[in-house]
């Protein structure tokens, strides 16, 4: 899991990103304008930043351009136009940055999100890891395999997001509108079931007492 800021005025595109980036796992924030998404960057609680270069006010060369010039190494993914991947290139020549032409689809799209994560984590510079270790389960989130005493396990996309979520804080209750928020993103009714028999089905996989029900509050993931 790691923290996703978007910077992308365009509504439609952003909500798409967010939507697909948390069904991976990630947690996202959205902003439109490139002052805020240069605030944020430099806060420091991000990631990876993926950042449109057509925005209000200053643009996305200029984001980056302010980032790394105070320091910031946060890997950044630029959004550009097709017809300007040219200018794109040239002006983030020598950066470790990665552009992405639009339109993409999101495989694409999240294929780099998930290699920069890789590459800045390799480099130590990212909390993520490739292996989760709790307990009897492992969980490779490079290979998204999980194994369970030494036995390969088969784990749906959404299943393997869950319990990447449970073991990421695993030890820590978890409610039930934070997994589905993570998982299935917003678009979902926070009275449906969906956690529960997603829950359900983890138990089965990776054994009835990895995920202990927390009464009242949600799940616990035991160590
Ligand atoms: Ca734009």
């Amino acid at each position: 899991m790691a923290r996703i800021l978007i910077v992308e005025d365009e509504e439609r595109i952003a909500s798409f990103l967010a939507k697909g980036l948390r069904a991976d796992g990630h947690v996202t924030t959205r902003v439109a304008n490139g002052r805020e998404g240069l605030d944020l960057a430099l806060g420091g609680e991000v990631d990876l930043v993926v950042l449109d270069i057509g925005l209000p006010g200053m643009d996305g060369f200029e984001v980056l351009d302010q980032l790394r010039s105070q320091g910031s190494t946060v890997p950044v993914i630029v959004l550009t136009a097709r017809d300007s991947v040219g200018d794109t290139v040239s002006a983030l020549e020598g950066g470790a940055d990665d552009y992405m032409p639009k339109p993409f689809r999101f495989a694409e799209l999240l294929a780099r999100v998930r290699l920069r994560l890789r590459r800045s984590a390799d480099a130590g510079a990212g909390p993520r890891e490739d292996v989760l270790r709790s307990g009897r389960v492992r969980l490779d989130v490079r290979t998204r395999r999980a194994v369970v005493d030494e036995r390969q396990v088969d784990l749906s996309a959404r299943e393997f997001s869950l319990a990447e979520i449970f073991m990421v804080n695993a030890g820590q209750v978890l409610s039930r509108e934070q997994l589905l928020d993570h998982v299935w993103g917003m678009d979902f009714d926070p009275g449906s079931n969906v956690v529960d028999v997603y829950v359900g089905y983890l138990r089965k996989k990776l054994g009835a007492d990895t995920i202990a029900t927390v009464r009242g509050m949600g799940y616990r993931f035991n160590r």
